[in-house]
């Protein structure tokens, strides 16, 4: 069981008072909160070992070069990734998904079929829409249920030769509902596809296996999972890898340069053109680490009784209804309150303490499809608490009663 006053007092913005309130943060979909471990971490870097890597053969250069090259291992290892070469830095899950969009543009043609879920957020639609722009190929949605899981059926009448590349989430930022990749992935093999999985809004809540899912592509963000901002990994499996052209040009991702011809470099580098974010590599790794050590059972017994409780406690406010009902889901609860706009709510609550997301979530089909301008979320991390979900009722029956 977690000690969960121990874990409060690793994130010293929680101890914080917003607007003369103690903060409760239930915003961890946007973004979570950093231990600090990582905060240290980060000052260590630039207090110790600062150089640029992979160039230097002095000696601080190689003490960044290692740590950098020992977080990529890490990574490697708590995603069961088969080879190190196959995690990619990036800033995060939207570059990680352009690279992978931009590296099909030459692998497509026109009247190739891409398939999209109804669920996803806009950086896992848009650069695919750009992508189709660009080559031909056709967007098709994966269309959902009013519970917001995705209809199964639909999706393998969609599947066919023509279908090049799946995209899907694995958990939904806007709704919680946690896709059946496995089978997605299996289905999408069968008609020989590639499939991308989306992975940030799952790597808070547990330890994907990239081998045993079988995905080619999984894309995730540092900066949800207690880590830095600007850091994310793009997995890929290697003969994916090596079949896509480079992103970006520049240093460190060539062989060999001339003005008549270039030769790229060897995996990771290929895809790592620049000085990368060479900090945040290494402290992403710290905060992975402080994940594991929490633990990814203790981390889901903890958000499983804090969904349970805070939809159970919300339910009891009049006139609030929850989107996304699905049975596999996480601690995400989206919803609304009869009458009131999400946003006056958000703005309400906000002055009790209280930080929730309010808006489309970056989820503007979720919310057409439901026919809302948006919806208030709660996104709770295993460093919240009951008392907290209290004290954001509370603050809601507050404002309902002032906005009505
Ligand atoms: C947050 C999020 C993204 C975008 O992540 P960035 O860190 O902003 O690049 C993409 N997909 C999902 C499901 C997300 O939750």
């Amino acid at each position: 069981m977690l000690d969960i006053n121990k874990i409060r007092a690793d994130f010293p913005i929680l101890s914080q008072k917003v607007n003369g309130k103690p903060l409760v943060y239930f915003d961890n979909g946007a973004t979570s909160q950093k231990p600090q471990v990582v905060i240290d971490a980060i000052s260590k870097y630039y207090q110790e070992i600062n150089a640029n890597i992979h160039r230097g053969v002095h000696t601080l250069s190689q003490l960044a070069t290692d740590a950098y090259e020992i977080s990529r291992s890490k990574i490697q290892k708590h995603i069961n990734a088969e080879f190190a070469h196959e995690v990619l830095f990036t800033s995060g899950t939207t570059h990680g998904i352009n690279l992978v969009t931009n590296g099909f543009a030459s692998l497509l043609k026109a009247g190739d079929e891409i398939l999209v879920s109804a669920l996803e957020h806009h950086s896992n639609i848009v650069p695919w829409q750009m992508l189709c722009e660009k080559t031909g190929a056709v967007l098709r949605v994966i269309p959902m249920n009013n519970e917001g899981e995705l209809i199964m059926e639909e999706y393998d009448k969609l599947l066919s030769g023509k279908t090049k590349i799946v995209t899907v989430n694995h958990i939904s930022n806007a709704l919680g509902t946690v896709n059946p990749i496995k089978y997605m992935i299996d289905k999408a093999h069968e008609v020989g596809a590639a499939i991308l999985i989306d992975g940030a809004q799952a790597v808070p809540h547990l330890k994907p296996d990239v081998r045993e899912l079988d995905c080619d592509f999984y894309v995730f963000s540092g900066h949800k999972i207690c880590g830095p901002t600007g850091t994310g990994i793009l997995y890929g499996k290697e003969a994916w890898l090596n079949k896509l052209p480079p992103y970006q040009g520049g240093g460190e991702m060539i062989k060999e340069v001339s003005f008549e011809k270039t030769t790229y470099a060897e995996l990771p580098h290929k895809f790592e053109a620049g000085t990368p974010n060479v900090a945040g590599g290494i402290v992403l790794g710290t905060a992975i680490d402080y994940m594991n050590e929490v633990g990814f059972d203790n981390i889901q017994q903890q958000e499983k009784e804090l969904l349970e409780y805070g939809t159970k406690r919300l339910l009891e406010i009049e006139g609030l209804k929850i989107f996304g009902t699905a049975k596999e889901k996480t601690s995400v609860i989206s919803f609304n309150i009869e009458g009131i706009h999400p946003y006056d709510i958000g703005t309400i609550v906000d002055k009790l303490g209280i930080a929730v997301r309010t808006g489309h979530h970056c989820a503007q089909p979720i919310m057409t499809f439901f026919d809302i301008p948006g919806t208030i979320r709660a996104s709770f991390a295993f460093y919240n608490t009951m008392e907290e979900i209290d004290l954001m009722v509370a603050a809601i029956k507050r404002a309902q009663m002032m906005l009505s």
